[in-house]
């Protein structure tokens, strides 16, 4: 036993050195990156929250098992994890008293003879096996060889994932051979309870004492042995999330990263644009450097499951941007340009050239590690931050990126310059005069009161038009429903008119943040003169702006969504919508109302009270919804790649059949309205469907066929 003991522990011994070695070094490299104070005060400062997300996130694994079959599996493999390091404290306990005794048995104080213990740790060992096998059998059934890019697992290092499914059958089988031969030789502490140990000492048992003792110190070291190879594939690997994931998890953005677009940053300060300089300051990302550590601990952490990619809209209409592929780029540029980033200025000049060609290389460009087309591909929908199972923070990454891009290289879409210019001159993206804002309220049988200065004692809320909502055709139906709705269930409400400018939502997406603190700071100080305390807005991009980042620069305001404050106005009975109204209506998640806001229900129980309308989901909706294309200043650049988006959502909509598609963002109703037009010219759709806000049909049902034109 003693020789044995000397081995087991010599192998450890050199493992943890090169293990320790590797995790040194990967800390080294994240703390290249600028500092990020405020994730670590917020996590210091929310202990209860950030148990409690560690509960739910990492042990309850909430995110995964949204995906059943491939998300039990998994919990199965992490439990496995958890309860299984106590055979392997057996195992060293074995180790340990063999150097010292000669003996090979061993018990955990207290626990560890219950047969509960011993339950336990074979119960998972076979339900992690059930686990690997439904991994495979996942894998096989999703390969990209048979799938190609529609497989999640595109663009995935798939030999290693096959590795390490080995590795854990590996250890598995190695700790069944060691405790059943243990069983045999009398040296195994559960007298019951450790089901599968025994059937395995029941197969061995026919060998005889002194070979399964023999077997025992075998499947000691092999299961030791396994373990320690399969640590060092793991800190070199996607499987160092094992370790990752709840650090990632604990210093994430709270509640997710979605809704507000963090402050810019700079040496882990907010950047102060009036004193900012682009030669001292960071202005987003333009090299790796740039990115925080937790940036790197998101490059480190990533699994390469593809949940992210299999829900984006970009990846999904054929468009170079895979949210997974772009995170796995920079994970791979920062590992490739390390030795530079990690050299002295002295050590640097003797790198190897492929090294320097890489530190050399630009983070964003055509031959850069992110292609720009990538990086404006994305609008922004979230369906990726809100699937990933570790938390990563692809929007900020990208916004960060688009950042430098805009307002170090002035490089981006050409398109989305006149948006700018519009936003700039005019306040708003179309470049209308701002006195049209007011122009729908001419269109209402009553008053709405404009808000020139002080908003009256008993004026309860401002209505935030957004500039869809004023100036654009279809949205503008939507601004005078809502109007009526309120006016019918008496609500007193006013709004800005020409005093109201774009939120700046559109020029933050696209990383001008100028142009965004320019517009936000003058649009508080209006709010904060005017003393508006509630607001009401219809656009969900501009609810998220208002309600999530206008915090940031001292605008605080309760901010509802137009769909939360008609379906509570209908809970109440001061709404009642009574014509019937005989369609069959699909509903079309807007993403910064959804995912961002967590807002699903509101619209959908509005529908639900219309008498006659029957609801019909969407194969992808809710959480799960599908972006119409417009998030993420989209909306403002040309779509020359692979199809529409708006094309293939409103596909999926005619798949149900409806009457009439719903939804509640005029940025929506826009593209979907574009995307009927095109079905109906093609003879796909037929001539009657329309897309309509919520709101719309709301009052349809509330007043009849008499609404507002
Ligand atoms: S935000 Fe949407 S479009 Fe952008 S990468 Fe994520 S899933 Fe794709
Ligand atoms: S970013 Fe998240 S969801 Fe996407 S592949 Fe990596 S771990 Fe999976």
């Amino acid at each position: 036993m003693l020789v044995v003991a000397i081995i087991g522990l010599v192998m450890t011994a050199v493992t943890l050195v090169l293990a320790t070695r590797r995790v040194l070094w990967l800390k080294r490299l994240a703390t290249v990156g600028q500092p990020a104070p405020e994730r670590v005060e917020y996590a210091k400062a929310n202990v209860g929250t950030e148990i409690k997300t560690q509960l739910v996130e990492v042990l309850g694994q909430r995110k995964l098992l949204k995906w059943t079959p491939s998300g039990v599996a998994h919990a199965f493999v992490m439990w496995a994890f958890i309860i299984l390091a106590t055979v392997y404290l057996e195992a060293y306990g074995v180790l340990i008293q063999g150097m010292f005794t000669g003996e090979a048995y061993f018990h955990i104080p207290i626990v560890g003879t219950w047969p509960i213990l011993g339950f336990l740790q074979d119960f998972i060992a076979v339900a992690c096996v059930l686990g690997l096998v439904a991994f495979a059998v996942i894998r096989i059934r999703n390969s990209p060889k048979s799938q190609g890019r529609d497989s999640r697992f595109s663009g995935s290092h798939l030999g290693g994932a096959w590795l390490v499914l080995f590795m854990i059958f590996n250890v598995i089988w190695t700790m069944f051979l060691f405790r059943g031969a243990a069983l045999n030789s009398g040296n195994f502490p559960y007298q019951s309870g450790a089901f599968a140990s025994e059937v395995t000492a029941k197969l061995l048992k026919p060998l005889g004492v002194p070979a399964n003792e023999l077997l025992e110190k075998i499947g000691l070291l092999l299961h030791i042995g396994v373990m320690l190879v399969f640590l060092i594939i793991v800190v070199h690997s996607k499987h160092m999330h094992i370790f990752t994931a709840p650090i990632n998890v604990l210093f994430s953005r709270r509640p997710d990263g979605l809704g507000a677009v963090p402050e810019m940053r700079s040496g882990g300060k907010v950047l102060d644009f009036e004193e900012a300089d682009p030669d001292v300051d960071l202005f987003g990302r333009g090299k790796i450097e740039d990115f925080t550590w937790k940036g790197f601990l998101d490059f480190y952490t990533c699994t390469e499951c593809g949940r992210c990619q299999s829900q984006c809209p970009a990846w999904n209409t054929e468009k170079p941007l895979s949210p997974k592929m772009l995170v796995l780029d920079l994970r791979d540029h920062a590992f490739a340009k390390a030795p530079y980033l990690l050299a002295s200025e002295e050590e640097r000049a003797n790198l190897p050239e492929a090294v320097l060609k890489e530190a050399e290389r630009p983070l964003v460009g055509e031959d850069g590690v992110i292609h720009p087309d990538v990086l404006w591909s994305c609008t922004n929908c979230g369906a990726c931050v809100e699937q990933c199972p570790v938390d990563i923070e692809h929007i900020d990454h990208i916004l960060d990126m688009r950042r430098y891009q805009v307002m170090i290289e002035s490089s981006f879409p050409s398109e989305a310059g006149v948006m700018l210019k519009n936003l700039e001159n005019k306040g708003n993206p179309w470049g209308m005069s701002e006195m049209k804002r007011a122009e729908w309220i001419e269109e209402l049988d009553f008053e709405v009161p404009i808000v020139d200065e002080k908003m009256p004692a008993d004026m309860e809320y401002l209505f935030w038009v957004g500039c869809a909502g004023a100036l654009e055709d279809r949205a503008k139906k939507t601004t005078k429903a809502i109007a009526e709705l309120l006016h019918i269930a008496g609500v007193s409400f006013g709004v800005l008119g020409p005093m109201e400018a774009c939120t700046g939502d559109p020029a933050r997406r696209l990383g001008m943040e100028f142009l965004f603190n320019m517009l936000a700071q003058q649009n508080i100080e209006t709010l904060n003169e005017a003393g508006v305390k509630k607001i009401v807005a219809s656009c969900p991009h501009c609810f998220n702006t208002l309600a999530n980042e206008y915090p940031q620069l001292g605008g605080t305001y309760e901010v509802v969504h137009h769909t939360q404050l008609l379906a509570k106005l209908v809970d109440e009975g001061r709404l009642t919508p009574i014509t019937p109204i005989e369609e069959k209506i699909t509903y079309h998640d807007p993403c910064f109302l959804g995912r961002h806001n967590k807002v699903y229900a509101q619209p959908r129980d509005i529908m639900a009270k219309v008498p006659g309308v029957q609801t019909q989901e969407m194969h992808r909706c809710k959480d799960r919804g599908f972006c119409c294309g417009a998030g993420g200043a989209r909306m403002w650049m040309e779509e020359r790649i692979g199809k529409r988006i708006n094309t293939e959502r409103i596909e999926e909509a005619l798949e149900t059949d409806p009457d009439t598609v719903s939804t509640a963002c005029p940025f929506c109703l826009v593209m979907l309205g574009d995307a009927i037009s095109e079905k109906k010219n093609s003879g796909a759709a037929k001539e009657s469907l329309e897309v309509v806000d919520v709101a719309q049909l709301l009052i349809k049902s509330v007043k009849g066929e008499a609404a507002t034109p």
